[in-house]
This record gives C-alpha cells, sequence and structure tokens, in this order.
C-alpha cells in the first residue's frame, strides 16, 4: 500500500533537478502539477525562474504536459504563454488524464515522469500507471483547506518513507 505513495526522487524545487537526471533514465516526457509545483494556487503565472526550467527542459529535448484538478481556462491561460499542453479537470489520481497526457507526449510507460507536489494525488496517480515519480515541495504555505487537511496525512507518509530511508529527505540534488 505505501509503494504506491512512494515517489523515485523526493526534491524541494525543480530547480534541483536537471534535464540530464531524466535523459539518463531513458524518460522522454514530463507530466507535470501545476498548483504548488509550478505556481501558487492564487497566482496567474508561472515566474521567470520556474518558466525559465521548463524552457531547460524543453530546449533538451524533453516534452512537457500539464495535469491540473484546476479548471480549464486558468490552466491554458497560465500554459498557453509557454506553449505547453494541458489537461484540465483532471481529478487526479484517476488514470484517464494521465493516459491523456501520455497521448499527447507520445511516450510510453517507462518513458514518462510525473512531477507534482502532492503525493495522494501527483505520485501516487502516476505509480499506479508505472511511471517514474518526483515529489517536489510545494511553492506555497497558502492553500484551499481540503488540501491543508490532505497535508496532515501526507506529512505522516512522507515522514515514515524517510525514516524507512525509502526516500531522502528533500534538498539534496538526486
Ligand atoms: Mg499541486
Amino acid at each position: 500500500m505505501l509503494s504506491l505513495f512512494h515517489p523515485d526522487a523526493y526534491i524541494s524545487s525543480l530547480a534541483d533537478i536537471t534535464p540530464r537526471y531524466f535523459i539518463e533514465r531513458g524518460i522522454k516526457g514530463l507530466i507535470i502539477d501545476l498548483d504548488n509545483t509550478l505556481l501558487s494556487w492564487e497566482s496567474g503565472a508561472i515566474e521567470p525562474e520556474i518558466s525559465g526550467i521548463l524552457k531547460e527542459y524543453i530546449a533538451a529535448g524533453l516534452k512537457l504536459c500539464v495535469v491540473s484538478n484546476s479548471f480549464n481556462s486558468r490552466v491554458s491561460g497560465i500554459l498557453s504563454p509557454l506553449g505547453i499542453p494541458g489537461v484540465a479537470m483532471a481529478r487526479k489520481p484517476r488514470r484517464k488524464p494521465f493516459l491523456k497526457a501520455m497521448k499527447i507526449l507520445g511516450t510510453g510507460t517507462n518513458e514518462t515522469a510525473v512531477i507534482g507536489d502532492q503525493l495522494f494525488t501527483d505520485v501516487c496517480g502516476g505509480n499506479r500507471l508505472g511511471f517514474y515519480t518526483v515529489l517536489v515541495k510545494p511553492i506555497s504555505k497558502k492553500e484551499f483547506l481540503g488540501t491543508r487537511v490532505v497535508r496532515i496525512a501526507e506529512k505522516i507518509v512522507i515522514r515514515k518513507l524517510v525514516k524507512k530511508q525509502i526516500i531522502n529527505a528533500p534538498g539534496r540534488r538526486p
């Protein structure tokens, strides 16, 4: 059961993971979460530092697709300036939006990674399909009440995974 919530890597920020890290593992496409992974949920645009990292990924030949539980107009409004495709209203951890994103990426299961800040939606959803999964620390502490409740359970699981040395505490460059 715990293995479903076990990310392959745990990082502090997207800046901690280079394109090369993925390429060396045979990964060609990245499915990336939006809120609190690329920007805080109250924000309407991705900060230049993060969009610079996304451009680096693209320049290295990686394909990107955002999968978000947020609504359509918000997702497309944020992504269209960057030319990155998105799947909105995803209701992660359902399989369907991830499969849709993989189709957009044109990658196979072993060539796809999921990056997100939530264990029970991003990591669990990615693991259900056998993708490489990366848990990233949330950009902002400001979240919806429902998410804040989920974070408590999430913290317990993460602490257990770190204690069992299944994952490293973040901050180390993987
Ligand atoms: Mg998120």
